[in-house]
């Protein structure tokens, strides 16, 4: 029999603007494991006119999915860094069928599997209000929100003083459609993962720190050391 790796891997799945960068920050730092976030891989080669970027850019712009193939070889790339030795907190990806099943082969070719995948549900009309509040940092990536987690200073990260920005695929008629993409092509995976055992429901409409809790609460009490 294989012996199973040790590396740890944790998914979050959720709606756009389910609170999933906001819980990977908090529980990556938590648990000293590396935070992968397909969304934040894709704007840095935005940022740097990659050719990965350039093809990214018309799919982000309207609230698509970018393909199967690339995404899954970019992740797949991503989790071989040292930083992934010890596994990983993934925040939007898998969000297909195809990317859970690649995902899933690529571990077991590793010896390791995903160990947990919580869900974080939030209605669809608080998505909207949250999304369109939400306001990131260019420079380390933090998320803020306007009303529910404001910068100490209005438009200023709190964490290295750069000027937030509002992002492109935030306004309303693209967060519509980010919201279709995912009922029809990402929200599979809330059965897909049920049925394997892995998946904890987590109520995202509490305060960022309680849903920080029962997060971690969940990984406490069912992944193994
Ligand atoms: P996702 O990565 O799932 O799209 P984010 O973590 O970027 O979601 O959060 C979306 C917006 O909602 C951000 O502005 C964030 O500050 C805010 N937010 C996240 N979690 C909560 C929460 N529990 N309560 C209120 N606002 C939240
Ligand atoms: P959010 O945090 O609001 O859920 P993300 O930052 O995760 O949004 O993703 C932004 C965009 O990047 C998506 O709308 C999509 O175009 C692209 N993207 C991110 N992750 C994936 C993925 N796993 N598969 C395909 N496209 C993705």
């Amino acid at each position: 029999m294989m012996v199973k790796s040790a590396a740890k891997y944790i998914v979050l799945l959720g709606p756009p603007g389910a609170g999933k960068g906001t819980q990977a920050q908090i529980i990556s730092k938590e648990m000293n494991l590396a935070h992968v976030s397909s969304g934040d891989i894709f704007r840095e080669n935005l940022k740097q006119e990659t050719e990965l970027g350039k093809l990214a850019q018309t799919f982000m712009r309207r609230g698509e999915l970018v393909p199967d193939d690339v995404t899954i070889a970019m992740i797949q790339e991503r989790l071989t860094r040292p930083d992934c030795q010890a596994g990983a907190l993934l925040d939007g990806f898998p969000r297909t069928p195809a990317q859970a099943e690649a995902l899933s082969k690529m571990l077991a070719k590793w010896g390791a599997e995903v160990n947990l995948v919580p869900y974080i549900f939030v209605d669809a009309n608080i998505l909207i209000e949250r999304l369109s509040g939400r306001w990131t940092c260019p420079v380390c990536g933090l998320v803020y929100h306007e009303k529910y987690n404001p910068p100490i200073t209005p438009g200023i990260c709190d964490n290295d003083g750069a000027v937030l920005y509002q992002r492109d695929d935030d306004k309303p008629e693209t967060v519509k459609r980010r919201i279709d993409v995912y009922l029809t092509q990402t929200a599979p995976l809330i059965e897909y993962y049920r049925l394997k055992g892995l998946l904890v429901e987590i109520d995202g409409t509490l305060s960022i720190d309680q849903v920080a809790k029962n997060i971690l609460a969940a990984i406490e009490e069912k992944v193994a050391n």
